[in-house]
């Protein structure tokens, strides 16, 4: 089913849910100026090479320039809006309480600002800091230490523990935050319709949700305006934008919200 007919039956699906999941991609942002990673003439892979800068080892062989990338990508992201979209999510939240999980590959801030702040950050926080290595203060986790401040440089390093910090992310061949994709599998398996929104799907665990959804019952529809590698997942596919799709599909206007 594409378009007009997966409208209808959308809108219809959406109205009936008493749970859905809406699974979010870099494409979920594209309208609101952050690029994606792999649309072909803008995404950020194209320009640069994701092994160097998006990696524990990309990072530690040059941290400058690794952090002047992604201090330039938190500029973007702090200069960003929340588009049509987000806001359409934030609004159907407000008026349908309960019933929306967001599930999201994004580490921008654009849903918690639109009014979800419960989105589940799958790949983490770009605006977040870390510390490379275990702290030794704390034990477990790479979180700042509880009293360091981090003395300004390029990357910035802990004045209590000297760590060197590092973004929030999940870089390739790490771990997710901790049960975050557990949170997901739940939301995927109790939710009536899932919307899969502006991800090529190439990026696993998240891209096995759709098909999870699916096999639990749900009714799956994806708003893309390309494909991707999990349209075989869908019942439905609407090949549009997301700024241009979901208020339209949840019926919320922006200004509804
Ligand atoms: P991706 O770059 O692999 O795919 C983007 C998808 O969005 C494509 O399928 C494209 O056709 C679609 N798209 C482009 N414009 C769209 C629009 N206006 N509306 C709807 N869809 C649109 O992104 P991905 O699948 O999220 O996976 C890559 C990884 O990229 C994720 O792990 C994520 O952490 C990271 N990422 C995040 C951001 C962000 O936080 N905003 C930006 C870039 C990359």
């Amino acid at each position: 089913m594409v378009d007009e007919e997966a409208g209808v039956v959308l809108r219809a699906r959406i109205a009936a849910a008493q749970r859905i999941c809406v699974l979010t991609g870099a494409g979920m942002s594209a309208e609101s100026g952050i690029p994606t990673f792999r649309d072909a003439l803008t995404g950020l892979w194209s320009r640069f090479d994701p092994a160097q800068l998006a990696s524990e080892e990309g990072y530690r062989a040059d941290p400058q320039r690794v952090w002047d990338w992604y201090a330039e990508r938190r500029e973007g992201v702090r200069a960003a809006e929340p588009n049509a979209g987000h806001l359409a999510l934030g609004a159907f939240a407000r008026q349908r309480p309960g019933v929306l999980s967001i599930v999201t590959q994004n580490v921008d801030d654009l849903h918690q600002r639109a009014g979800n702040a419960d989105a589940i950050r799958l790949h983490g926080d770009i605006l977040a800091d870390r510390w490379l290595e275990r702290c030794p203060e704390r034990g477990t986790g790479r979180e700042a230490c509880a009293t360091g401040g981090a003395e300004p440089g390029r990357p910035p390093r802990c004045t209590r523990c000297g760590n060197l910090v590092r973004p929030g992310v999940v870089w390739f061949g790490e771990m997710l935050p901790p049960g975050a994709m557990e949170a997901a599998e739940r939301a995927a398996a109790a939710c009536d319709v899932m919307l899969v929104v502006g991800t090529s799907g190439a990026v696993w665990p998240a891209a096995g949700l759709a098909g999870a959804a699916r096999r639990a019952g749900a009714f799956v529809a994806i708003v893309n305006p390309h494909p991707s590698d999990i349209d075989g997942e869908a019942h439905a596919v609407l090949r549009g934008t997301a700024a241009g799709v979901l208020p339209r599909i949840l019926g919320v206007g922006v200004e509804g919200g």
